[in-house]
């Protein structure tokens, strides 16, 4: 994909921390990448670990999604993929497919742009969860309650 603007190139840090997440099988959070780089020929401060994410973000070349849990995922934005994630434990999966591989924008919706890049997030309560939050309801004393009154 060519770049959309003639942007200045990519700094020798930028260039690794972007290698680093192509060849990770999985996101990575900011502190991961930092522990990697650690053991390098190339290590970086967490500060400037997340300067740069930041600045590969706003160039449209990195994407971050945020957990629950308030942490942060990077992966590259060429790799198309979505996620489901647990509102209750914080377990994440990745789907198989991309729901919207055949959705595009088309003409007046553009608005000029150029695109680069789309995110897509599916939020919920994994099936482990809602079976603990069913047996829960169940063993409440007001469920029990309820129940009794309902017998009568
Ligand atoms: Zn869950
Ligand atoms: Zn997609």
């Amino acid at each position: 994909m060519a770049p959309p603007l003639a942007a200045p190139p990519l700094t020798e840090k930028q260039e690794r921390l972007l290698e680093q997440l192509r060849q990770a099988k999985t996101e990575l959070t900011g502190q991961q990448i930092h522990a990697q780089l650690r053991q390098s020929s190339l290590p970086m401060g967490l500060a400037t670990v997340y300067r740069h994410l930041r600045q590969l973000q706003q160039r449209g070349l990195l994407r971050c999604r945020h957990l629950p849990s308030g942490e942060a995922l990077y992966a590259p934005t060429e790799r198309d993929e979505h996620h489901l994630t647990c509102v209750d434990c914080g377990r994440t999966i990745s789907l198989e497919s991309c729901p919207m591989h055949d959705v595009h924008l088309h003409g007046d919706q553009l608005q000029g742009f150029a695109l680069l890049f789309h995110t897509l997030e599916f939020f919920g309560i994994c099936a482990t969860c809602r079976t603990a939050q069913a047996n829960a309801q169940a063993a409440t004393p007001a469920a029990a309650a309820q129940q009794d009154i309902d017998n009568h």
